[in-house]
């Protein structure tokens, strides 16, 4: 075949690789130098098997493919457990409350770019800490008409203002019945208010309680020892945040089998780079920054001993607000930069514990076959650069391609 020829066929080859939705596949073989699998594993030389949106086989050392993505890592698609879709600066560059006076299409447009830019970045699946405007965008995404990452999300979440034990039942009741994906649970106060408990024992049993009979994932929002233990003690699933956790409550939930998100940089710095546009509004006051800002190395100190507990079954979460959307992968360089934490363990969180946390450990979080065909490309490899991770050069979710600027390879 003359050069320009094939060069046609290869393009045409990845432009029905773009459409999106094609049903019917036919078997797309990805040639990578290197798979790291999720698990652990890293494989040279490999070729992975996508079939009708799944992966069917994981082959070291194959010797056809389809396409060959070349000297990048493949890995599992980016795993995000805590987010929030809805947030973004408005179009004056504050951020967006009611006062902003917007349109529910122009909200529902801007949650849309937060989605389009996770997915760019490699984030194939989130879970959206909860807004009812979540669960339009959640179906749309899910039938594949928005592109987006798969979405998970609570819709609103249960507070001290929910009332007591017998209004939290029914609150989490509601919830199941409008579509939530799991419960998630305010027990602390947040960090700029100095992260008192909220909730009493009978009202976290309650929440956990009840979403545990529903079936329901309960994650919750706590930063304090005290707030913490009575979430380990009503069997809620996961501890969002946890900022100011001492060793004997960390060991507590490494025993009890609890999921620890700690989200302990992103948000912050976020914050303080984007100060101006969150002034003034809620409990965003000089003060509050002040404690963001003294809150950085009390949190790298709580993770640092975190990765020190046996058995603690850490995830990923970012609680990425308005302008984080679509970095997040930064959270994970500061782990392993600033408290060295393993590379493999850290993309580990960010995949296949991540899915366990989710309950979606056999559909996502490896590359493994019969898994979702959610594979993420980044130039080179982040076990020896971690900031690789930011250089996303091939995003597939559900076998459709959403991002592709690898050049094009050789078939055969
Ligand atoms: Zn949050």
């Amino acid at each position: 075949m003359r050069p320009y020829r094939r060069t046609l066929a290869a393009l045409a080859c990845w432009m029905l690789l773009l459409v999106p939705g094609a049903s019917g596949q036919e078997e797309m073989a990805l040639r990578a130098d290197r798979v790291i699998d999720g698990t652990g594993a890293v494989r040279t030389d490999a070729v992975v098997r996508v079939q009708d949106g799944e992966i069917v086989a994981v082959e070291e050392g194959g010797t056809a493919w389809t396409h060959d993505l070349g000297a990048v890592t493949l890995l599992p698609g980016f795993i995000d457990t805590h987010i929030h879709l809805t947030s973004h600066f408005d179009t004056a560059g504050r951020i967006a409350t009611r006062a902003s006076g917007e349109t529910p299409a122009q909200e529902a447009l801007f949650a849309a770019g937060n989605a389009w830019s996770m997915l760019q970045a490699g984030f194939t699946t989130v879970q959206s800490m909860g807004s009812p405007e979540d669960v339009d965008l959640r179906d749309w995404v899910a039938r594949g008409v928005i592109p987006g990452p798969r979405i998970l999300t609570s819709i609103r979440p249960i507070s001290d203002n929910t009332g007591d034990p017998a209004a939290i039942r029914a609150a989490v009741r509601e919830r199941a019945d409008q579509g939530a994906d799991f419960i998630k649970i305010f027990a602390s106060a947040s960090l700029r208010d100095d992260g008192y408990p909220t909730l009493s024992q009978e009202q976290l049993d309650a929440a956990c309680g009840e979403a545990a009979t529903l079936g329901l994932r309960a994650a919750v929002h706590a930063h304090g020892p005290v707030s913490v233990q009575r979430a380990v003690q009503a069997g809620c699933t996961v501890i969002e945040h946890g900022a100011l956790l001492d060793r004997e409550t960390l060991e507590i939930m490494a025993e009890a089998g609890t999921f620890f998100d700690p989200n302990i940089y992103l948000v912050s710095v976020n914050y303080l780079e984007n100060q101006d546009r969150f002034l003034g509004t809620g409990n965003f006051t000089e003060r509050g920054f002040q404690l963001t800002r003294e809150s950085i190395p009390v949190k790298l100190a709580m993770f640092e001993a975190a990765l020190d507990v046996p058995g603690l079954r850490l995830v990923f979460g970012t609680d990425a607000v308005a302008g984080a959307h679509g970095r997040q992968v930064q959270e994970l360089i500061y782990r392993v930069q600033e408290a060295g934490q393993d590379p493999m363990d850290a993309i580990r969180t960010m995949t296949s514990v991540s899915a366990e946390s989710l309950g979606m450990e056999d559909a996502i979080g490896t590359v493994e076959p019969g898994r979702l065909a959610d594979l993420v490309a980044v130039a080179g490899n982040p076990l020896e650069d971690i900031t690789a991770l930011e250089r996303v050069v091939f995003v597939m979710k559900d076998g459709v391609v959403y991002r592709n600027v690898t050049s094009v390879g050789a078939s055969r």
